[in-house]
């Protein structure tokens, strides 16, 4: 295993080299090691921390905040698929509350508000980053073609058990595709999150749209002038949330990548009160739509 770190120094959404450092400490300080052990278990030496620093860096140019030292692709790989149980991870899933899966039946029906006049059946959406393929499940039962992109092998195995159809690399997607893609909890996850959106513009057709949801990490990114900062679970989750992203800079990413924010019009699929949620929604929400530009 050849585990390291890697460093991004320059901006992940506009690309300027333009950038502060918000907070610094090493990853074996007590503060953050202390957490790490306690969330990932002893074996999280086995990610080489030493001499390696946390570092939060903000854009000066576009105000986007990420995580400077992040690991490389075997690091993550044990990250994820190591130090984070499989089996524990579905049965919080599953064991989850109703409105949980109630909430991947609602985002899967919005699909319908883009395109009003289509049969289900002639929709192609994906769900890139799956995960256990519980929005997949969601999509198909309402009549979607729907596919879902995943790495993890034990979770694309239980998706499959549940009829979802797999694409393990997003690179075996023909061009011009999807009419739709959904990617929830994902890129706040990724080294390099322009080179998937790149992908997303070849295997959209023309106008196809994406829905990004992401945590909203407006108020953490405040929290982290304090002296006594600790890390948490919340968006700015040492390791794992490394990129940090708030309505204002999830909307300048997605256009930096050539997509533009979109609403839902008004149309037979939508109620008033549902069409000025989503309008209002579009202003202080991580959770966003976006149409392919060029
Ligand atoms: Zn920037």
């Amino acid at each position: 295993m050849n585990i390291k770190f890697i460093s991004r120094n320059e901006c992940i959404s506009c690309k300027s080299k333009n950038l502060k450092i918000l907070n610094s400490e090493f990853f074996t300080s007590e503060n953050i090691f202390n957490y790490l052990q306690l969330f990932y278990g002893d074996n999280v030496k086995d990610l080489n921390l030493e001499n390696q620093k946390l570092e939060y860096a903000v854009c000066l140019n576009c105000s986007m905040v990420w995580q400077k030292n992040v690991l490389n692709e075997e690091g993550l790989e044990y990250l994820y698929e190591i130090l984070i149980y499989a089996e524990s991870s579905l049965n919080k899933r599953e064991s989850g509350s109703y409105n949980h899966f109630y909430s991947y039946i609602e985002n899967a029906k919005r699909v319908k508000y883009f395109y009003p006049d289509r049969k289900p059946r002639d929709i192609k959406v994906l769900d890139f980053g799956m995960g256990w393929g519980h929005y997949c499940i969601a999509s198909k039962a309402l009549g979607f073609d729907v596919y879902g992109c995943e790495l993890s092998d034990v979770r694309i195995k239980f998706a499959q058990k549940n009829g979802v159809k797999i694409i393990k690399n997003i690179k075996e997607c023909e061009d011009n595709y999807f009419d739709f893609i959904n990617t929830e909890q994902v890129f706040e996850h990724l080294n390099d999150p322009s080179i998937i959106m790149k992908e997303f513009q070849r295997i959209l057709k023309n106008s196809g749209i994406i829905n990004i949801s992401v945590p909203n990490s407006l108020k953490s990114i405040k929290g982290l002038n304090s002296p006594d900062w600790k890390p948490s679970n919340n968006s700015l989750q040492p390791l794992q949330h490394i990129n940090s992203f708030t309505p204002q800079t999830l909307k300048s990413f997605a256009s930096n990548n050539n997509f533009i924010n979109i609403t839902p019009e008004y149309n037979k699929q939508i109620s008033i009160k549902t069409f000025f949620k989503e309008k209002i929604k579009s202003y202080i929400s991580t959770s966003l739509y976006f149409k392919k530009s060029i």
